[in-house]
């Protein structure tokens, strides 16, 4: 029983944006209403700064970061909340994709003043062909901005989401006053310290109340009252099945840096967010009160002291408990592993616990059994689906530059690879190497990595490859329009490290005339395409 309860109380979730929204601000402030963290500036913002790219240090220092607020969890109101961290950098976003497969919900932040952007696009399209349960929060409303319904139009179009207001500003920038709170029915008024813990909430069953005169001017009462008429009959009642089943997005507007709107926002997500999801395995759904442990990796985590070679990895637990030093099966390697120091996440600590829940995250430390995907179980072969690869932006051979180290050059290509730094293709013509990433920034990591880890030495050559579309092999293999595409395409043609075929495309005006010539040959711009 106390176990199903513990599963209830899990909010695994991840916060998604374009950088500089305000995800570090707001992350900051939801830890603070949990009492994780004493005080603000505690969270370190994970970015890479622009203009870092040459810079290894920088790189290093980041990454280092990046494991402390890998996973930040905290009570609030007695539920476990997990904030799992997404890279906002673009040149990450494949790590990004990675940890949206393990959250349960999102927080999509918006800047009032930029809107919808490029990024936030992206990420939230992925939530979206997920069915990702979402809510919005349109921040830095202390500063001059969009027009919020012109902000709720815009997030809809570009975003492809329905949305319905939960909160309603009132004015904006200078004549920023407050917000009314839809859910709760009350109004907090800013005030623009960000210190004050108690918030004065004015409660407003009724706007037509002459109160709000007094309490906002006439002006911005009336303001609101109009606003809220149109809330009203524009947008569609919150509705809790819809919002679960992605169909409905709400909305909250606040200022992060203020810590205004948050409480409402932490105060609604608990009330409405999802505790821990089923996951569909290629076995079956897979649903978290099940009694038996089943979890997956979705991300690795390298160690940078060289003198302790070992990475963490990342399992969100699907269903049961993680037990510390109970066997489990590593489903593709049939093996059993036991775990003596699994750590948990607390605030922006980790440390080594006993029993972990379905929705929690726990850290494994791992000398290269692991690779991103992977299933742990009590026995059952379960394999989870929903982490494919996508299309890498950027190509390049890997030559290796010291024949002396082909060994190590080979081990760490690898093992960078399970750790799902990049993505490697070997030429089916020649067995050449070529390494598909989603950002420049990546080549610079693996050779860093590669020197300063495994002592080998690579360069790149350019390869003008335009996508990677993974090959559906036909239900006749022997087809004879596939043997032609074999043949004629044999020199676009090259191995996935999970051996699956994939035709390097060089133009979208190739994988068009494909399409024309062998229309029974189907390309795809994942790994996932069952
Ligand atoms: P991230 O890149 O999305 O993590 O963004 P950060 O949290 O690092 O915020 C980017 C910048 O916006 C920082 O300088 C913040 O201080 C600032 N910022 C965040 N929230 C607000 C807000 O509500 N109002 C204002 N004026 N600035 C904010």
């Amino acid at each position: 029983m106390s176990f199903l309860k513990e599963i209830e109380k899990r909010r695994t979730f991840g916060i998604i944006s374009h950088p500089d929204a305000g995800k570090t601000t707001l992350t900051e402030k939801l830890l603070l209403f949990g009492g994780a963290i004493q005080e603000a500036g505690a969270v370190k913002s994970n970015k890479i700064k622009k203009g870092a790219t040459s810079d290894f240090m920088e790189i290093e220092r980041q990454r280092g970061i990046s494991v402390a607020t890998s996973v930040l969890a905290f009570i609030y109101k007695d539920k476990k909340i997990n904030i799992l961290d997404t890279p906002g950098h673009k040149d990450f976003a494949e790590d990004t994709f990675r940890t949206l497969t393990a959250v349960d919900s999102v927080i999509v932040v918006i800047d009032v003043a930029k809107g919808v952007e490029e990024q936030t696009e992206k990420l939230v399209e992925v939530c979206r062909m997920r069915n990702i349960p979402m809510i919005v929060f349109i921040n830095k409303l202390d500063r001059e901005g969009k027009d919020a319904f012109d902000l709720l139009d815009e997030v809809e179009q570009k975003l492809g989401l329905t949305v319905t207001p939960l909160s309603f500003p009132i004015g904006m920038g200078y004549d920023f006053k407050g917000i009314y709170n839809i859910w709760e029915k009350n109004i907090n008024l800013f005030s623009g310290d960000s210190r004050k813990d108690i918030e004065d909430l004015i409660a407003f069953d009724d706007i037509n109340s002459p109160e709000l005169d007094k309490i906002v001017g006439n002006k911005a009462a009336e303001q609101l009252r109009e606003n809220l008429e149109l809330v009203y009959e524009v947008y569609p009642q919150f509705d809790r099945e819809a919002y679960l089943n992605g169909q409905l997005q709400p909305v909250f507007f606040g200022s992060a840096l203020n810590n205004f709107g948050v409480r409402e926002l932490l105060d609604c997500f608990i009330d409405i967010a999802p505790s821990p999801r089923p996951k569909q395995s290629e076995e079956r759904l897979v649903i978290p009160s099940e009694n038996k442990f089943s979890g997956f990796v979705f991300k690795i985590h390298a160690n940078m002291d060289p003198k302790h070679r070992d990475r963490l990895a990342f399992i969100k637990i699907v269903s049961g408990t993680f037990e510390r030093n109970k066997p489990y099966l590593h489903v593709r390697h049939n093996k059993n592993l036991k775990f003596s120091s699994p750590n948990a996440f607390f605030a922006e600590k980790k440390e080594i616990v006993d029993i972990s829940y379905a929705g929690d995250i726990v850290g494994l430390h791992d000398t290269g059994n692991f690779k991103i995907g992977d299933t742990l179980t009590e026995g059952e072969v379960l394999n989870f689906k929903g982490i494919p690869s996508f299309s890498p932006e950027h190509f390049r051979y890997i030559n290796n530059a010291d024949p002396m180290k082909s060994k190590q050059l080979e081990k760490g290509i690898d093992q960078l690879m399970d750790e799902g730094v990049a993505q490697l293709f070997t030429l089916e013509l020649n067995g050449r190497k070529v390494i598909g990433t989603v950002g420049a920034l990546q080549y610079e990591v693996i050779q860093y990595r590669l020197e300063h880890e495994y002592g080998a030495k690579c360069s790149y050559e350019n390869f003008p490859v335009y996508k990677a579309c993974w090959v559906e092999e036909p239900a006749n293999p022997k087809d004879p329009e596939y043997l032609d595409f074999l043949r004629v395409k044999q020199k676009f043609l090259a191995k996935d490290k999970q051996g699956q075929l994939v035709f390097l495309a060089d133009s979208p005006f190739s994988i068009e005339m494909n399409k024309q010539k062998y229309p029974n040959v189907k390309l795809h711009f994942t790994s996932e395409f069952n």
